[in-house]
């Protein structure tokens, strides 16, 4: 090791990636296609164009093309808040004496306070471009919504968000913050949708799912002209606009000659740890390095480690193509826990592939040990961090220790995906020592696993 290196890494303007990097082109086996809900069929590029925009269709379906380069106008709008750092924890390593270095990479920079920008500006430019005049969508715990209210205000489009009836209740501030942006914000499940109000005769009191949303959504683009839907996270489209995050990690700690030893992200529907780690999964793809990669979940909604890989309905009200993925059932609704975005019942197709292939690790962890980590790391780091990034906090803490016990000095890097201003009611539950872990039972999941659709 020759140059010391600083608490944070930072690159210069001109070293931000110019091209997305699309992680398919170097899988042998590739994901598997969104089918037809009615025929099974794959889905094609004109049946896709009816909900999303024509340009995201593309890149949808696009298992080939390596890198796609990123537009000038949402080069410019990531200058305003990249390159994003890469901080190495010094301070969390101290606390926990543990010989490993710890690197985070920090998307919490700006208004929205996550990652989902990176995807928000280029959905609503390909929106912008076609000429559109809106887009409709859902948001979880409201990070997605602020963050697609931005870049819709950004090129003057208008923005409909419905948001999980919980959140909508717990984050007042969010929809505040939406609607500063321009956007509607409706809580979901509402009376404005066919099948916003089949699902509340179904389940009166819900508080809502993601899965819900995303079919009141859909619902709307669909039946509103001159408007699409955009989705936050899952498609494979989104996790490439994500690979901006791997990308400029992957430059940052190459800068310093550092390999990761262990790559660590929190997973809800799969777009941060998708994107984080691509460049590093490329690299193991094509037999040119080998790191451990590992995603983290929540207890409570489990899709990887206790889900099954089957095709399934991307949403609850089942107006959605199937994707192939881990899934616990689309009209699974976890409990209540405090990290909103990591609520979805299914997982990315593409990182469902990777780890079917056993090319990555995935581990669930209890809501209590992750507000732990996640105070913690607000203590000696300063950043107070979101529930939903508290999960790869736990994960790289966890590896710290093991490290600690071993002696081994390995590279962790871990993705901390935004900051949790508006998570305070979870703090508090946290502090009054009245947070729960509630955590499905096999008969409960088993419940859910036997409705999933039949296909083949
Ligand atoms: C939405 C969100 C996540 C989870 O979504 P992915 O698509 O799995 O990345 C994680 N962290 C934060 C802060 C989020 O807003």
């Amino acid at each position: 090791m020759s140059k010391e290196i600083p608490y944070k890494i930072y690159l210069e303007e001109n070293e931000m990636p110019k091209s997305w990097y699309n992680l398919r082109a170097d899988m042998k086996k590739k994901p598997a296609p969104l089918l037809n809900p009615g025929t099974h069929q794959p889905m094609t590029a004109e049946e896709l164009s009816v909900v999303f925009c024509d340009e995201l269709v593309k890149q949808e379906l696009d298992n080939d093309t390596r890198f796609y380069e990123i537009p000038e106008e949402i080069r410019n709008f990531y200058k305003m808040y990249r390159p994003a750092p890469l901080v190495r924890a010094y301070c969390l390593e101290k606390k926990l004496g543990t010989p490993a270095h710890i690197y985070y990479k920090f998307e919490g920079n700006n208004t929205s306070g996550s990652h989902k920008l990176n995807s928000a500006i280029a959905q609503a430019y390909y929106a912008k471009k076609q000429g559109l005049k809106g887009v409709t969508t859902e948001t979880g715990a409201g990070q997605w919504g602020t963050a697609l209210s931005m870049a819709c205000s950004y090129f003057d489009l208008d923005c409909k968000v419905f948001m999980v009836k919980v959140s909508y209740e717990q984050k007042p501030f969010r929809r505040e913050v939406m609607r500063t942006y321009g956007a509607s914000v409706t809580p979901s499940p509402s009376e404005t949708t066919e099948v916003g109000k089949k699902i509340l005769a179904e389940h009166p009191g819900t508080t809502g799912s993601l899965g819900c949303a995303i079919s009141e959504a859909v619902e709307v683009a669909v039946g509103t002209p001159g408007y699409r839907y955009v989705l936050g996270s899952v498609l494979n489209q989104v996790l490439l606009h994500q690979s901006v995050i791997g990308l400029e990690t992957k430059a940052a700690l190459d800068k310093y000659g550092i390999k990761a030893d262990v790559v660590i992200g929190c997973a809800g529907g799969g777009s941060n740890l998708g994107g984080l780690i691509a460049p590093f999964m490329g690299e193991k793809l094509r037999g040119e390095a080998d790191y451990r990669i590992i995603a983290v979940e929540p207890a409570s909604c489990p899709s990887l480690t206790r889900g099954v890989y089957a095709y399934d309905f991307c949403d609850t009200g089942m107006v959605c193509p199937l994707a192939k993925m881990y899934t616990l059932g689309s009209d699974f609704i976890p409990a209540p826990n405090h990290a909103g975005g990591l609520r979805y019942h299914g997982m990315s197709s593409i990182l469902s592939e990777l780890y079917d292939q056993g090319l990555m690790e995935a581990r669930s962890v209890k809501q209590t040990d992750v507000f732990e980590a996640a105070e913690m790391f607000a203590r000696v780091e300063g950043i107070l961090p979101a529930p939903e990034s508290s999960h790869a906090i736990r994960a790289a803490i966890d590896e710290a220790l093991k490290c600690k016990e071993t002696g081994e000095e390995k590279n962790i890097v871990f993705g901390l995906t935004g900051t949790g201003y508006f998570d305070m009611v979870a703090y508090e539950k946290f502090h009054d020592g009245k947070m729960d872990d509630y955590i499905p039972t096999d008969e409960e999941l088993a419940k859910f696993r036997a409705r999933l659709p039949k296909v083949d």
